[in-house]
This record gives C-alpha cells, sequence and structure tokens, in this order.
C-alpha cells in the first residue's frame, strides 16, 4: 500500500532559480525557449551540417542525440556513426563507443551521465543550460532529507537527476527499464523510496503493487497531456490506437493501448496493427515515428484544453535549445564540456552500473532478479 506521506515538491519553473547543483544554470521556460537557437535558412543548414560531419572526423568525436531534440540533430548522429535513443540507450552507447569525445544532444543529466560512465572522454553539449523540470525540482538537500526520513526504504531515482541525487541513491531507473527494476526490488522484499517523477512512479506503483513513497516532481511537458481532450480525439479516429509515455498523468495513461518509454513506443508504433496513431509523449518522437512508419499516421495527443497552460505546447523548451550552430560551436571549440567531481561521478556510477547490469541480463534472457540483494542481506 502506498504510503499516506506523500511528499509533494512544488516547482516554479518561470521563475529563475538559484540553483546550488548547477551553478549559473538558466532554468525558467521562458529563459530556455528565449535560447532556442534560430532555425537556419536552407543553405546555411547544409554548410552547418558538412562542417559538423568535418569535425566529427577531426575531432575522433561522435553525436548522441535524444529522441526530443532537432530532428537535423538526430540525423546527423546517425548518418555519422552515432546514436539516437533514450537515456538508457544514450548512455550505454556513449560508454562503448571508441570516439575519445561525445557530443551530447539532450539535456544536461544526459551528459552528466555520459560522463560519468566515461570518466576519460571529453563529453560536449551545444547548451549546458539546457535542463529538466523533474532535476531542477530534486534539489540534493531536500532530496537527502526525504531519504533520511525513510532509511527502511530502497532509493530508486530516474535518470533524470542530477549526479548528486544519483549518488544518493541505491538504484537508478530510467522508463524502459523501471517497471522491471521495482518489480524485481519488490518480489526480494523491499520497500521503495521514488522520486522523482510522480506520475511515472504511480504507474509503477499501479502495476507491480510495490510499497513505494514518492516524490512530488514532474515532466513540464507530460504533465501536460489532457485526458477529457484525448477522449474527443480518440472518438474522432475510433481505430486509432493511443501510445502514452508514462510521465503523463493517471487519466491519460489510462486510456493508452500502450504505455511505455520513448523506445517502447517506437516498437509499438512499428508492430501494433493500425495505421493511425495518437502520441502522448514530447513532439520531438514524430520526426523518427513518421521516418520509421512511412505510410502510418500520428497525430499529437492533446495538450490544450482545460487548464491548459503557456507551458502546452508538447516539446521540451529545454530540448529544443540543442541547435546545429552550438554544435559546430563545441566541436571547434572545446566549449561546454562537461564537468563531474570524480568523487562523486565515482558514486553516482554504482546505482547506473547496476541498472546497466540489470537490463543487460534482462535483454540476454538471464535471471536479472539474481542481481537484486534480499533485503536485509549484505
Ligand atoms: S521532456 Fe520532460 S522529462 Fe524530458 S527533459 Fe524535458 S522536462 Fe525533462
Amino acid at each position: 500500500m502506498m504510503d499516506q506521506g506523500l511528499a509533494v515538491k512544488e516547482v516554479d519553473y518561470e521563475q529563475p532559480q538559484n540553483d546550488v547543483q548547477h551553478s549559473g544554470s538558466v532554468c525558467a521556460t521562458k529563459h530556455a525557449w528565449a535560447r532556442v537557437p534560430v532555425e537556419p535558412s536552407v543553405p546555411q543548414r547544409a554548410a552547418l551540417k558538412d562542417k559538423i560531419r568535418r569535425l566529427l572526423k577531426e575531432k575522433n568525436a561522435v553525436m548522441v542525440s535524444h529522441y526530443y531534440v532537432h530532428p537535423d540533430l538526430q540525423d546527423l548522429a546517425e548518418e555519422n556513426g552515432g546514436l539516437v535513443s533514450d537515456s538508457l540507450e544514450m548512455a550505454r552507447f556513449g560508454r562503448d563507443h571508441a570516439a575519445t569525445t561525445l557530443v551530447v544532444s539532450g539535456v544536461r543529466f544526459m551528459g552528466e551521465t555520459a560522463k560519468i560512465l566515461s570518466p576519460e572522454k571529453r563529453v560536449l553539449m551545444p547548451d549546458l543550460d539546457a535542463n529538466c523540470s523533474l532535476d531542477l525540482g530534486c534539489p540534493l538537500d531536500e532530496f537527502s532529507a526525504f531519504c533520511d526520513a525513510h532509511p527502511d526504504r530502497t532509493v530508486v531515482v530516474y535518470a533524470n537527476t542530477s549526479a548528486a541525487v544519483k549518488a544518493r541513491s541505491d538504484w537508478l531507473v530510467t522508463s524502459s527499464c523501471a517497471l522491471d527494476v521495482v518489480q524485481a526490488l519488490k518480489d526480494k522484499g523491499h520497500k521503495i523510496l521514488w522520486a522523482p517523477d510522480r506520475h511515472l512512479g504511480g504507474y509503477i506503483q499501479r502495476e507491480t503493487g510495490a510499497d513505494m513513497v514518492m516524490w512530488g516532481g514532474s515532466c513540464i511537458v507530460h504533465d501536460e497531456f489532457k485526458a477529457v481532450e484525448l477522449e474527443g480525439l480518440i472518438a474522432e479516429y475510433p481505430g486509432a490506437k493511443v501510445l502514452v509515455h508514462p510521465e503523463s498523468p493517471e487519466h491519460v495513461v489510462a486510456l493508452a493501448d500502450a504505455v511505455g518509454s520513448t523506445s517502447a513506443i517506437l516498437k509499438a508504433a512499428r508492430e501494433m496493427d493500425a495505421r493511425t496513431f495518437i502520441v502522448a509523449t514530447d513532439n520531438g518522437m514524430m520526426h523518427k515515428l513518421r521516418t520509421q512508419n512511412p505510410g502510418k499516421l500520428f497525430l499529437e495527443a492533446p495538450t490544450a484544453g482545460n487548464s491548459a497552460t503557456c507551458k502546452s505546447c508538447a516539446h521540451c523548451p529545454w530540448m529544443a535549445m540543442n541547435g546545429l550552430q552550438d554544435v559546430v560551436r563545441v566541436l571547434e571549440t572545446g566549449a561546454n564540456e562537461v564537468q563531474v567531481d570524480a568523487s562523486l561521478g565515482l558514486r553516482a556510477r554504482l546505482p547506473i552500473d547496476r541498472m546497466l547490469a540489470f537490463t543487460a541480463a534482462l535483454k540476454s534472457g538471464h535471471d536479472a532478479g539474481s542481481l537484486v540483494p534480499n533485503i536485509g542481506a549484505a
């Protein structure tokens, strides 16, 4: 049963934060939108892409891009031996690739995770101020106090957190492995402290029945999907399948034909027997969905309607800060190198390595549950 002492951490994303973990970062969404690069003209785009291709070779660098960034950054990564993926695969790919420089297009925690897993590599990001409402809404001091108040619980944190919060955790998860990890922990008798996304945590709690207390953060993009308006769209397209990321509110998840991470959404779109899909996740995903499924129609789930706000555009302002011009700049100058304190990185690496070992065992058909200790075991 879920603990009644649910912590809800409210964060005003429209105010500049005095962010102690990420000193100097600009996090307010309006500042992020103001920093979104101007779309280059067609000839400028072509020239920037050519430059990036040349620089990647010269600098022994590889691009790792998230599904939510600009299509140009996704395509460039794939065309040049890099990867476009979810945060779990981004981390694994960066660790295993031979390049000495990783250019991570996404948000700050992705660059940090890459650096933690590959401390010997140079990790560059187009904009180091590209952040995430989940990371910003889970500051270390308050999170540590929350953990201290629940010493009997195994601490499971989502990848969308700072290196310092990861270092305070027992297990790291992404949306693609969270269900399996929490189920395995529950099976071994663990009670869970979950942070920071309350919607993803709620979904996992409903699916596994695990005993969980939760931090109250949310993703400003997924939080905006609207169930009533989604029902209206489903009525307009009765044959459509609904694909929902579990960072979305419970009533939206309840309308889904498939719930899962960005990779799971892509898989469902490829494999489900339908020609029309309604998709509740960041609309950066549409590029990959449409290129992988040319004969299918993809509609964005509604974010407008009752209680819609200025954040309701189904696109992450921090993801939108990544642009071609900055990729050129960081490759030319070495600017925007991600730094993680070495001892902090070592501590943060433990839960990340646990997750990677667990998911590798799952993938290879081995008993991933055997990697989870019984409660009380050393
Ligand atoms: S889409 Fe949401 S979870 Fe992803 S980086 Fe943006 S704010 Fe964070």
